[in-house]
């Protein structure tokens, strides 16, 4: 079975009942995977090497790539929050679970209507609070979500192939989440 305007539409029909703010479709080889935004991870992201969600546990740029070239179709997504003021992480992060609630909220009704898919969110993963990583397995591997970047895919890049709007106002937070599908049943969260 291939990705066919229903299935986008039955997508659709899903996206409507969250706060999703803006949403847009591309085909897998629209999005680039680049090494120089892993460079990005190394050099400037505190949390490299600190969890299952971010390189180097999520593997190479190329064994990235070749796990979402298994797909049909990308979702891209946002969700916005509010707050008094962006560059105050503690605030700007504290809005963060509301979107991790709502990217797990549509890999549940995904994997309801037979949709494979990998998603990927804004950030690493913050289940636990520590990560288990490099010491032991992943504690939640099914709901763990890695982080946009680590897969080397800069984000804005796809948002602005979609025209999806920008913000620098100072308070909006805009959270980014990517969804890779298929129409086949039986892939999951990797
Ligand atoms: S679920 Fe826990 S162990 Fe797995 S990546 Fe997230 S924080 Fe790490």
């Amino acid at each position: 079975m291939s990705f066919t305007p229903e299935i986008q539409e039955k997508i659709e029909q899903i996206l409507a009942a969250y706060p999703v703010f803006q949403y847009g479709f591309l085909d897998v080889d629209e999005i680039e995977f680049k090494e120089e935004v892993r460079r990005i991870c190394l050099q400037e992201c505190p949390r490299y090497n600190t969890s299952w969600s971010c390189p180097p546990a999520v593997g190479t740029v190329e064994e990235c790539q070749k796990r979402c070239a298994a797909y049909e179709k990308i979702l891209v997504f946002t969700t916005l929050a509010e707050v008094s003021d962006v560059s105050n992480m503690n605030e700007t992060l504290a809005t963060r679970k509301e979107h991790e609630g709502v990217v797990h909220a549509l890999c549940e009704d995904l994997s309801a209507q037979g949709m494979g898919f990998l998603a990927l969110s804004s950030d690493s993963c913050a289940l636990c609070s520590h990560c288990a990583w490099p010491e032991g397995p992943c504690r939640h591997p099914e709901a763990m979500l890695p982080c946009i970047e680590s897969y080397g895919i800069l984000v804005t890049a796809a948002a602005e192939k979609l025209s999806m709007d920008f913000f620098y106002d100072g308070r909006t937070v805009v959270w980014y989440g990517i969804l890779f599908l298929s129409s086949d049943t039986g892939k999951g969260l990797v």
